[in-house]
């Protein structure tokens, strides 16, 4: 559900940052920086984008590669697992281009040593032949910017992050900008949509334009099929009611994940491993795709002894929460 539904998303994907809706102090800040490379005749400073998926990080990337009218050649952290596998991207990129490296916390320590002179002089080690014999062959490469997107920023390499020298967080989306996202996408669609539609799918997208643009599609659909083809209040409703997506917005994911917190653990304090057991999920998953969101809209807490169920999640599920001991 989390998926990118790939279908509509190229054609609506903003290519300009003015284009680029909501993220205002990022983008503030990147049309500074933007400006003053460009004035310098200067390649960008590396960047690193993190925050959650479906926030925008490969949109920006490519963003930033129009912005500075370079080139853009994308991959990511776990494809490259080889050295010679990024010497093979480094060496044919272009002057000025845009390295986009997706999930760049999984690069393999062993390709992110060769990565640190290429993003600070430009330079390639390559060892070549086997054995005795072997030596090193130094490359010089043209001035690149490295963009690297993460969900996990604390997983990075203190070596890898402080290479960056620009460091930009994406934070959820509140629903003003959403609903902006959703009526741009349905425009260049030509998807009929009232603004109580819009603000339906903005409110109930977690604070994701990805998700927003997905749930546009499946209201589009539903509407096409169950009314009249515009996508209003109660076509978005009856769209996301049919993916299992409640008022507020929580998935049943969402749901199942209070709903264990409250009635198996009795609003925790619980350890995510013990949370994520019950669940039948990964507590990498939990902690990656799920909590964020539950932590940003005060539904959980994270506490040192474990998650707690904040009376939101109590009074959310209809639930009522047990008295404090006396
Ligand atoms: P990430 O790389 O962080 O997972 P993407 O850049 O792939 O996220 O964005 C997911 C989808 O959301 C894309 O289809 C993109 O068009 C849309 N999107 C993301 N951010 C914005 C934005 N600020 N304005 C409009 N559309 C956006």
């Amino acid at each position: 559900m989390l998926e990118d539904d790939g279908r509509l998303t190229d054609s609506v994907r903003p290519r300009t940052l003015g284009e680029f809706i909501g993220q205002e102090d990022l983008k503030g800040q990147l049309e500074i920086f933007l400006a003053a490379a460009r004035n310098r005749g200067e390649s960008l400073d590396h960047v690193i984008l993190h925050g959650q998926a479906g926030l925008g990080k490969t949109t920006l990337a490519n963003i930033l590669s129009v912005e500075m009218g370079a080139g853009i050649k994308s991959t990511a952290g776990p494809v490259i697992m080889r050295p010679g596998d990024l010497a093979g991207l480094l060496t044919n990129l272009d002057p000025g281009d845009v390295l986009f490296i997706d999930e760049i916390h999984r690069l393999p320590p062993q390709v992110e040593e060769i990565l640190y002179p290429a993003m600070e002089e430009f330079r390639l080690d390559v060892m070549v032949g086997q054995g005795p014999g072997s030596r090193s062959v130094r490359l010089e490469l043209p001035r690149f910017t490295l963009v690297g997107a993460t969900t996990r920023v604390g997983m990075l390499t203190s070596p890898l992050r402080d290479r960056f020298g620009i460091q930009l967080k994406l934070d959820y989306y509140g629903a003003p900008e959403l609903k902006s996202i959703v009526a741009r996408a349905a425009g260049l669609l030509n998807v009929p949509l009232t603004d109580g539609g819009a603000m339906e799918i903005a409110r109930r997208s977690r604070g994701t334009p990805r998700l927003a643009g997905n749930h546009l599609n499946r209201a589009r659909d539903y509407a096409e099929v169950k009314g009249a083809g515009t996508v209003d209040r109660e076509a978005a409703d009856g769209a996301l009611t049919l993916l299992g997506i409640d008022g507020m917005g929580l998935n049943r994911i969402d749901i199942r994940l209070l709903k264990s917190l409250c009635r198996d653990f009795g609003g925790g304090p619980v350890g995510l491993e013990a949370l994520a057991a019950t669940l039948g999920e990964s507590s990498e998953t939990l902690a990656e795709v799920y909590e964020p969101y539950l932590v940003q809209e005060g539904f959980v807490t994270r506490t040192r002894r474990g998650r707690l169920a904040t009376l939101k999640a109590w009074g959310h599920l209809g639930l009522t929460p047990p008295a404090p001991p006396a």
